[in-house]
């Protein structure tokens, strides 16, 4: 049996995408266990390029389980299209894609208010996808959330009492605050959600129950992070970060698995660093060639939202944070061929504050106090030679093989493999993972 954690080590769009699909192959489980469908993995194989934004990129693979766990936000609309989407292009799901009965429901309501709060707040805006994934995560924690057991025939009356108190306030907030004449009647919301758990009641489960079983029978079961570990709502830039425990630690709360049942944490860690979004980015390049280079050849632009990303170094000093955070035991380095045009290289091994003191670890209150800090970097040659598609370590330009282990060696970790192209072909393995 083998139980690893998938987990981004920067800001998301990691490539965990093609890791995952990767490793699928040996594993028998695949469970997301945060996030909702403000993910997006691009995944490229037998010359087509899918996107899934909420179903695990596992079920590509025939005769794997995807699960999505109760720590996952849905909204029904969203999953129902993905369903589609896959029977589509002839990627079957029945009896393979098993999804939380304690899972939280993106209601219609929560994205009106992720719209209008976005819409209102202007500069201040903390740049979400407004697909009511953080309203729905507040309502959890504010012991207001909906999930799929709730839907049961049996407790549907229930449901109601407590859907019309919710809306009751909802409405209040819409009318008065938000100035909007979108309110939300109880029977039209209830019938629509009802509808639509029936279509998906087929893959409704307990699957708390199902990873726990599939481990004790000895099975692979991995954890698929979505974002990365700084959008981290407890350990990532604060307030710019999503709602959900999107590192290492969140894959038990977020799929019912005990802390002891984890064996290995693989960090998903781009060459370079990007940001979507708002919010501090100590390595970001701005107007500069080597943002250009690394936004047109890494293709920078956001798989959900279609939204340019801010391109920048390596940040050394987060990721071994990240390293920390999440109980890192391998890395896998991805997009190293994105950099294989630049002359020189810059690695961040150290911050500075205004005040000219060195800092080691990336602030708390970076994200909210509008302080800033500079990179220290260290300046290495670049390669300036294709990387693209080797499978042989031995086969790496020394340089390159210089500048991953020195990214290792900052993040405190070893690689595990390193990724030099988007197809699943392209991969140096260094360590066998299951
Ligand atoms: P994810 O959410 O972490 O999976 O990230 P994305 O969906 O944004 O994936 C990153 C993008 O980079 C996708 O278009 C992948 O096909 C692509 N990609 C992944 N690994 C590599 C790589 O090693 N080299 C290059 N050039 N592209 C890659």
């Amino acid at each position: 049996m083998s139980s690893i954690v998938i987990v981004g080590t920067q800001w998301g769009d990691e490539g965990k995408g093609k890791i995952v699909d990767l490793l699928t192959g040996k594993t028998d489980l695949v469970v997301r266990y945060q996030g909702g469908n403000n993910a997006g993995h691009t995944v490229v194989f037998g010359g087509n390029t899918y996107v899934l934004h909420l179903v695990p990129s596992g079920i590509f693979h025939p005769g794997k389980t995807a699960v999505l766990g109760n720590g996952v936000v849905i909204d029904p609309a969203a999953l129902l299209e993905e369903i589609g989407y896959l029977k589509d292009h002839g990627v079957s799901v029945e009896g393979r894609l098993k999804v939380s009965d304690q899972a939280h429901l993106i209601m219609p309501y929560h994205k009106a208010f992720d719209k209008l709060r976005e819409s209102l707040k202007g500069a201040g805006k903390i740049g979400t996808t407004g697909r009511g994934i953080g309203p729905a995560y507040e309502d959890k924690a504010g012991r207001s959330g909906v999930r799929f057991c709730d839907f049961l025939p049996e407790n549907r009356k229930g449901l109601g009492e407590r859907l019309k108190s919710i809306l009751e306030e909802k409405n209040v907030l819409l009318k008065s605050h938000f100035h909007s004449d979108q309110l939300f009647d109880v029977d039209t919301v209830l019938a629509g959600a009802a509808a639509q758990y029936e279509k998906l009641k087929p893959f409704i489960c307990d699957t708390s129950l199902l990873v726990n079983e599939a481990l004790e029978q000895g099975r692979n079961v991995m954890f698929e992070g979505a974002q990365g570990t700084l959008l981290d709502v407890d350990h990532g830039t604060y307030p710019y970060v999503t709602s959900s425990s999107t590192a290492a630690g969140g894959a038990c709360t977020g799929s019912g698995v005990g802390p002891t049942r984890i064996q290995k944490v693989v960090g998903i860690t781009k060459a370079y660093t990007t940001r979507v979004g708002e919010g501090p980015f100590p390595t970001e390049e701005t107007g500069t060639p080597v943002a250009e280079t690394l936004q047109k050849r890494g293709h920078e632009v956001g798989a959900t939202t279609g939204r340019i990303r801010r391109c920048g170094w390596f940040d050394g000093v987060a990721v071994r944070q990240a390293a920390r955070l999440n109980g890192m035991t391998h890395l896998a380095i991805t997009k190293l061929d994105v950099m294989d045009t630049l002359d020189s290289v810059n690695v961040c091994v150290a911050y500075q504050d205004e005040q000219g003191n060195r800092l080691h670890s990336l602030p708390h209150w970076l994200g909210g106090s509008g302080r800033k800090i500079t990179p220290v970097y260290e300046e290495m040659p670049g390669w300036a030679c294709s990387t693209r598609g080797i499978t042989r370590l031995e086969d790496m330009p020394k340089l390159a093989r210089r500048y991953v282990d020195r990214l290792s060696e900052l993040a405190g970790v070893p690689i595990a493999l390193i990724s030099t192209g988007p197809s699943r072909e392209e991969t140096i393995f260094l360590e066998d993972l299951f």
